[in-house]
């Protein structure tokens, strides 16, 4: 998007047929490449961001129907890069977080105010994440956006990385970094394989109106196809994510709006009043991946291009923004210090810091599902009475607490609130 040519005496226009040197190229500029580019070019890199989408189609509110829940942690890491302030006042706090079973009395009630007056996160919708994030890459002069466009291909030598543009160009520079999602072309392109599975799962998501207030409370119902999640937005409206069987997710996907909501209320409740679907809907379906390493010569895997887990408690996202302020920490204390900010030594010390927090995440997430998606009494009573002991023992449940809230374990410094 953007047309710069010359930063710091170098020619960084991507003209057709020609090339480009940079300090760093991204690939992939949806949310985690996005945050990625805010943060090395505040820190004063020059960084390229190729993404396939047209930025105009992507930050379109039909182009993606997600609102994600964005923890403590994240939050401020997106004011750290600048891009908070951006959403201007769309975010939604979180401020009380419920978890129950159906049909069971026992539940987990998760308050902020038993760990601090910060909300547990905000939900913010992922198209208003985009926009905010264009606009933010945007005017920073050192980040030129390249979209749409193409990365075909990406060769890796020891000097630095090549990545050839479907327009003929070429972007060069010391390090590359996949940001491309779930398939990432580049991770494969690379020859690093990843562990996977599918989940016999589909998320649906849709907005809904609701008579009653929620008073920024997430709840969080588990039913035997899977969680049925209801998050707070702005007014009397809430996201939802109602994960289903897959084989029971195309013909909920093709009923009329009458039919939708008559199983969509059959699942909310009356909690909150009447409650109605607003707008689209939109699945998902759901799987698990972890690729066997986050780096390889001149290359680092961020996001679901390194991972990806259940949306069961909302940590796929914030899990790729943790990659982030990581990444932009190690790179960029290379760079101040005039050494190889693609060199071995640094892409390790990424892989170090992020691998077993990363693992941890993928493991509890697939564990949370395999325990609550399914009806078998036993099971049951135990994992009720397990949300029941959690309620009632303080210190383990502000230690939940502070789990959902991102801040647990050796914090980047961007998610800690100080400057990169
Ligand atoms: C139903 C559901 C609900 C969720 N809710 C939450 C939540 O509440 N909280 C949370 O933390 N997480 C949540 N997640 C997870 C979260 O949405 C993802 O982890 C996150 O969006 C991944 O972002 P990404 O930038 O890594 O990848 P993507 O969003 O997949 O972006 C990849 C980008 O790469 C580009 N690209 C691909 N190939 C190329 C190429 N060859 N050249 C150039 N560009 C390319 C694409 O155009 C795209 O823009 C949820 C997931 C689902 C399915």
């Amino acid at each position: 998007m953007n047309d710069r040519a010359d930063i710091n005496g170098r020619d960084v226009s991507a003209e057709p047929g020609q090339a480009m040197d940079v300090d760093v190229v991204v690939i992939g500029g949806a949310l985690v490449g996005g945050t990625l580019a805010a943060a090395l070019g505040q820190a004063g890199m020059i960084v390229a961001v190729v993404d396939a989408a047209d930025p105009r189609v992507v930050a379109d509110a039909s182009f993606d129907g997600r609102a994600s829940a964005i923890a403590l942690s994240s939050r401020r890491l997106l004011e750290g890069v600048g891009v908070w302030d951006l959403l201007g006042n769309t975010a939604a706090p979180m401020l009380d977080i419920r978890v129950a079973d159906a049909g069971s009395h026992l539940f987990l009630h998760y308050r902020h105010e038993e760990v601090g007056d910060e909300p547990f996160g905000h939900m913010v919708e992922n198209t208003r994440m985009r926009q905010a994030l264009i606009q933010r890459m945007d005017a920073l002069p050192s980040v030129t956006l390249v979209a749409p466009q193409r990365c075909l291909r990406l060769d890796r030598s020891r000097e630095g990385v090549r990545a050839h543009l479907a327009d003929g160009s070429v972007v060069r520079a010391p390090l590359a970094v996949a940001a491309d999602g779930r398939s990432s072309p580049t991770r494969d392109g690379a020859g690093i394989d990843i562990l996977t599975w599918r989940y016999d799962q589909i998320a649906i998501v849709c907005t809904v109106a609701h008579e009653r207030p929620h008073n920024f409370v997430a709840c969080e119902h588990f039913l035997p196809a899977g969680p049925f999640a209801i998050l707070p937005l702005l007014g009397n409206r809430s996201s939802i994510v109602w994960t289903e069987r897959a084989e029971l997710a195309p013909t909920i996907m093709g009923l009329d709006d009458a039919g939708f909501s008559r199983e969509l209320r059959q699942r909310f409740g009356d909690f909150l009043g009447k409650v109605e679907p607003v707008g689209p809907r939109w699945s998902y379906p759901l799987s698990w991946h972890l690729a066997e390493t986050a780096v390889a010569e001149r290359l680092a895997l961020v996001g679901d291009a390194y991972h990806g887990m259940h949306p069961i408690a909302g940590q796929g996202l914030n899990m790729g923004l943790r990659d982030v302020a990581a990444l932009a920490e190690v790179v960029t204390d290379s760079f101040r210090l005039g050494l190889d900010w693609g060199a071995p030594s640094v892409l390790d010390r990424y892989q170090r810091w992020r691998r077993f927090d990363n693992m941890l995440m993928l493991g509890l997430t697939d564990g949370l599902n395999r325990l609550f998606s399914n009806d078998i009494a036993p099971i049951k009573l135990a994992r009720d009475l397990g949300l029941a002991t959690v309620n009632r023992i303080p210190p383990l449940k502000r230690l939940f607490m502070r789990h959902a809230m991102g801040v647990v374990g050796e914090l980047p410094r961007l998610m800690q609130g100080r400057p990169l």
